[in-house]
This record gives structure tokens, C-alpha cells and sequence, in this order.
């Protein structure tokens, strides 16, 4: 019998092992943290052996292979042992894919991911076509293969550490949105293995397939000629014009695609803002190359809710906007925030800084930020940055106060905007959390 041993038990560790179980391997899950109730029921419920708190070696070395959890580093001495056994570790969607027919449209990314992925599955289930969504979003591939599910295409968002483990893995339609630094602690430091690691997305790609991607980027752009593609190449721009793809005019989106063209009005697109444009172009030609009509390309990307905590809309208090970036944890996220601000702004910034360089955002700050609120543990390297920037700059250490704060210095016809350009841990959960809490402390004014 093959054994899959699993590093990590959150839900692509989890689906990982009911897939595996179901498939007839025998399976044994470790996690070296605090494996969550609902997860211990199931894996108990399928007869699936675990452990928390440790690494029992022995256990491990004696799989035939390992589905390792995108949160657990490869330069850990465990994961390195692996290698040095030369058992394969492999990626949760790499095991999984092995099990589906489905086709594949894959996105990734440093920002928009989860943006792009939620809006091409709207626009295909709001096209009539069976699609599910997988991957960092909602419920993991494994998992839904497990139950059952045979979808004609899964919309599947992928992060570089998913796509680190991957080798046999094919995407269909492999969408890249742009590469800025991001997560270098997990790659030596080198931006060229988080490139090589982006680039697995077209990896395995043949002549039937297609793949998208931002030529706006410039890292995208200088690594192209690197490389050689099976795929067919559809690029979107907001710079130029182009006969296969996506590009933009002053005020219209336009796609061409196989003699086809077709044209949005973007002032009416429901995701506001540039960054938001080249997600909705990226999406608008998944859609032409699975030939939905263009009624419903338009519809779609007319009447998409957004997504929470990525520049979304909490509401107006006495004329003061509020709305929740928080989602925006590093400088290129928090830039298309700014960038797309058409008011005063009151910016909420801060919390753990993963080496961010503020000079990238100082025009946009000069021109638009009226006061700024830092919300951290540490604030100095943000004061340092923006001292004699910003007239008006306060400190704070919860949301509460920040929310306060910013009630108190806004007026009518400002907007107040938390994007933090940072990690949330120094005092909250997680992004998510720091959001509600945020939208809580707006709704109680
Ligand atoms: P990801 O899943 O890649 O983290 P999200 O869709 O969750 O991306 O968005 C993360 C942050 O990046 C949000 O602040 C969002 O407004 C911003 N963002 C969304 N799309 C883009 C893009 N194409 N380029 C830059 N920033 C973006």
C-alpha cells in the first residue's frame, strides 16, 4: 500500500488526507502546532491517523511520499531530510490533480489573486457553465475531489508556495496578474526564485493551452524572452494596444480575441480602480477563450460584489467614507489604494512591516493623505518615512482608537481608508480579523 504521509493539517493538509484515504493509501497526517477540532473529528471520523504537537521522524521518513503544507518553509531541517531521502513532497493540488478531469483555470500573483479568481468563477456561473473554485479560496481541490465533485472546469488560485511543490500539474488556462517582491524570506532573498516560482504556473502547458498575463509588468515582461511556451500567449495592458488580448483606451476595456472584439465602458465596471481594471481584463478574456457571450462577459463584470477586506465599502458617516483595504498587507497592494482615492484622505497604516521601502508611496501620500493614523506596535519607521510629509500625523495602538482618531480629524467629503501595507499580527489574528473589527468600530460610531 502507498503511504502519503501529510506536513500540516489545515484544509488543503486535511483534504489532501480524505482524498488519499479515499483512494485507498494508507495516510498519516502531522502537525507540529494545534490541529483545529473540526479537522481532528474528520480525519478521526475517516480512520486517518495524526498527531499534533510534534514530528514523529520515524513516521514520516517511512513515506512514499509527502503533501507538505504551503505554510511550512523548505529549508526547515525535516523538509530537507525529505529531499535528502529523496522522497518526493509535493503540494496539496499537485496530489490532488492527479484525481480529476476536470479543466483547470489557474491564477496567480503578488496581489489580485483572490480578487481575479472570485470574479472569473462569478462570470462562468453566471454564464451557465459548472465551474467550482479551489485552492487558497474556500475549500481546497482535494477536498472537493474527495466528495465527489467533477465540475467542467475548477477556478483554482494559487500561491508561489503551492506552486513550489508542483512538477506534473497542468493548468489549462493559467492566468499570471504581476510579480512584485513579496514572501522573500521564503526564497533566500533571491526575487529570481520567486519568479522561477510564479512561472511554474505555464509549467507542463502545450499547444491547447493559454496562457495571460500582465505585460504592464515589467519582471513578467524582462523574464518572457527567458523562456520558451507551448501555450498560446494572451496579454492585457493598460499602455498600448494589442490584436489578441486585452487593452484598455481612456474610458473602455477592450478584448479581441480570435477575430471577436468587444468593449466595456471601465467607469462602469463594478471593481473600481487600476489594479481592479487589469483583474476584470484578465478575467474578460478567461471568459472570451471559453467562448461565454459577450451579454453575459458584460453583465458579469458589471454587477460583481467585490470581495471583503480588499477595498471594500463599509459605509458614510455624516459625509466621512469609510472603507476596508486590509487585506492590503504589502506596498503595491496599498499603491492602487491610494491611487484610485478621489477624496481626502484619513490613511489608517501599519503593523508589521516585511521590509517595506515608503518612498514608492510618497507622491500619492503628498497629494492625497491628509492625516495619517499609524496603527502598530511599532511605529517609528513609518513616522520616520512620512514626518514632514504629512501635516497631521497621530499614533495609535487599536482600533478603536484609530477609528476614533480618524472619525474625529475627517470632515465631510474626506474618506477614511485602512490599508496597512503591513501583516496584522502584532495585534490581531489575521487581516480578516483586523477588518471585522474595523467595520465593527465604524458601525458604532
Ligand atoms: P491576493 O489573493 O493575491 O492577496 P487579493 O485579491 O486578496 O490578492 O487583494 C490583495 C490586495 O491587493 C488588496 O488590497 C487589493 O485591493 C489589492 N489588489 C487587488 N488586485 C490587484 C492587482 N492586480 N495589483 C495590485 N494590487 C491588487
Amino acid at each position: 500500500m502507498q503511504k502519503l504521509v501529510v506536513l500540516g493539517a489545515g484544509e488543503s493538509g486535511v483534504g489532501a488526507a480524505l482524498l488519499a484515504n479515499q483512494q485507498g493509501w494508507d495516510v498519516f497526517v502531522s502537525d507540529s502546532g494545534v490541529v483545529a477540532e473540526h479537522y481532528q473529528q474528520e480525519l478521526d471520523e475517516a480512520g486517518i491517523m495524526w498527531e499534533q504537537g510534534l514530528h514523529t521522524l520515524d513516521l514520516i521518513f517511512a513515506a512514499n511520499e509527502v503533501v507538505k503544507s504551503p505554510g511550512i518553509p523548505d529549508n526547515i531541517p525535516m523538509v530537507q531530510q525529505l529531499h535528502a531521502r529523496k522522497i518526493p513532497v509535493i503540494s496539496e493540488i499537485e496530489f490532488a490533480g492527479r484525481f480529476t478531469e476536470s479543466k483547470l483555470i489557474c491564477i496567480t500573483g503578488s496581489n489580485g489573486k483572490t480578487t481575479t479568481t472570485m470574479l472569473i468563477h462569478y462570470l462562468l456561473m453566471h454564464s451557465g457553465v459548472n465551474v467550482e473554485m479551489a485552492g487558497n479560496v474556500g475549500t481546497s481541490l482535494a477536498r472537493q475531489i474527495a466528495e465527489g465533485k467533477t465540475p467542467e472546469w475548477f477556478v483554482i488560485e494559487l500561491s508561489s508556495f503551492q506552486l513550489d511543490g508542483m512538477y506534473d500539474f497542468k493548468a489549462d488556462v493559467a492566468v499570471l496578474l504581476n510579480i512584485t517582491p513579496d514572501h522573500l524570506d521564503r526564497y533566500d532573498y533571491d526575487m529570481q526564485n520567486y519568479i522561477d516560482s510564479k512561472f511554474r504556473i505555464v509549467q507542463n502547458q502545450t499547444e491547447e493551452d493559454v496562457f495571460i498575463y500582465c505585460q504592464d509588468d515589467e519582471v513578467i515582461c524582462t523574464e518572457l524572452p527567458k523562456r520558451i511556451f507551448k501555450s498560446e500567449l494572451l496579454p492585457f495592458t493598460q499602455t498600448d494596444i494589442l490584436k489578441q488580448g486585452a487593452y484598455s483606451t481612456i474610458d473602455e476595456l477592450i478584448i479581441n480575441y480570435n477575430d471577436e472584439t468587444m468593449s466595456i465602458f471601465s467607469n462602469e465596471l463594478s471593481l473600481k480602480g487600476r489594479h481592479n481594471l487589469y483583474n476584470s481584463m484578465a478575467a474578460g478574456i478567461v471568459a472570451k477563450v471559453l467562448n461565454i457571450r459577450k451579454k453575459l462577459i458584460r453583465e458579469s463584470l458589471l454587477s460583481f460584489k467585490g470581495v471583503a477586506h480588499r477595498l471594500e465599502k463599509v459605509s458614510s458617516v455624516r459625509g466621512i467614507e469609510f472603507v476596508n483595504d486590509s487585506k492590503a498587507t504589502n506596498i503595491n497592494a496599498t499603491w492602487y489604494a491610494l491611487e484610485c482615492m478621489q477624496k481626502p484622505v484619513v490613511w489608517i497604516v501599519g503593523g508589521v512591516d516585511k521590509g517595506n521601502d515608503y518612498n514608492e508611496l510618497m507622491p500619492l501620500v503628498e497629494k492625497k493623505v491628509k492625516t495619517l493614523i499609524c496603527l502598530g506596535v511599532d511605529n517609528d519607521k513609518l513616522k520616520q518615512a512620512f514626518q514632514g510629509k504629512v501635516k497631521d500625523i497621530v499614533e495609535v495602538q487599536s482600533m478603536e482608537d484609530a477609528v476614533g482618531n480618524a472619525y474625529k480629524k475627517g470632515t465631510k467629503g474626506d474618506v477614511v481608508l485602512l490599508s496597512p501595507a503591513c501583516a496584522s499580527f502584532d495585534l490581531f489574528d489575521n487581516y480578516m480579523q483586523r477588518g471585522d473589527l474595523f467595520k465593527e468600530c465604524v458601525r458604532n460610531l
